[in-house]
């Protein structure tokens, strides 16, 4: 642990299973209920405009109900104890990191509590229901969407997340599966300039032969005690 600076965290929805959201690949691969294709692509949400917004409505709704837990707590300790650089890069679109604190953090896929104007590409702060066809406040348009990366669009920030894998020196990936590029590529990247690479993860995901060093079990367990061997060595 001694050598160990910059460090950059990767957080998937397995993250959050225990605070009660749902995984993305649930039950019979669904989300909620829902196939991916219908609910988070544009061409969904260009077919069928109500679908995907109440489907977005409901997960943002649901955030009202759920609470950030010890993984979420004990990540937002590390990023306020580390003396070097880290960044929490999540694909979660629920805000239980911020709730628990974490402040060095991008939400590379978008956020829930967010809405994208199709047209000025400005993005505000939203915590209620987003009707298809709901006016953006700076252009007057009729176009905000919800402010989610779909698949096929590009994730957000990719030149400060390349820059952050570039120099680390600890790469740590919790509760994803592995299965989302461009985030599952990022331990072969990480890898690449020589950092150190763990895996929190309740199943084998599909990268983890990738890694140095794979843990099995809840991350409210797992991610904890790893905080504590980290902030122990400092
Ligand atoms: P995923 O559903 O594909 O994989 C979740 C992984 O977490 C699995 O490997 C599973 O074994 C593991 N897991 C489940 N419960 C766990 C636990 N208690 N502790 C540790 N690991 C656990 O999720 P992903 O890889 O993040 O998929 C990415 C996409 O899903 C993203 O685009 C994201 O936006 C979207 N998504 C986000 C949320 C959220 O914001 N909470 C929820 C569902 C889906
Ligand atoms: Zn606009």
């Amino acid at each position: 642990m001694r050598d160990i600076r910059n460090t950059v965290i990767l957080t998937g929805a397995g993250l959050s299973a225990e605070s009660g959201i749902a995984t993305f690949r649930g039950p019979g691969g669904l989300w909620e209920g829902h196939r991916v294709e219908d609910v988070c692509t544009p061409q969904a949400l260009h077919r069928d405009p109500e679908l995907v917004h109440r489907f977005y409505d409901e997960r943002r709704a649901k955030l009202a109900d759920v609470a950030p837990n010890a993984a979420h707590r004990a990540l937002a300790r590390v990023d306020a104890e580390w003396p070097g650089e880290l960044l929490i890069v999540t694909q979660n679109v629920d805000d239980l990191h911020e709730r628990a604190g974490a402040m060095r953090l991008i939400h590379m896929h978008g956020e829930l509590k967010s809405a994208l104007c199709a047209l000025c590409g400005i993005r505000h702060a939203w915590e209620s229901a987003l009707p298809p066809e709901s006016e953006c406040p700076d252009c007057g348009e009729p176009a905000l969407r919800p402010d989610i990366v779909f698949f096929g669009e590009m994730p957000y920030r990719m030149e400060a997340i390349e820059r952050a894998l570039g120099a680390a020196d600890l790469f740590v990936s919790i509760g994803t599966s592995g299965a989302v590029y461009p985030a599952a590529g990022f331990v072969q990247t990480a890898r690449y300039h020589g950092a150190e690479t763990l895996e929190l993860n309740l199943d084998p995901s599909e990268g983890s032969g990738w890694f140095g060093e794979s843990r099995l079990g809840p991350a409210g367990t797992l991610v904890p005690r790893w905080v504590e061997e980290m902030l122990g060595g400092l």
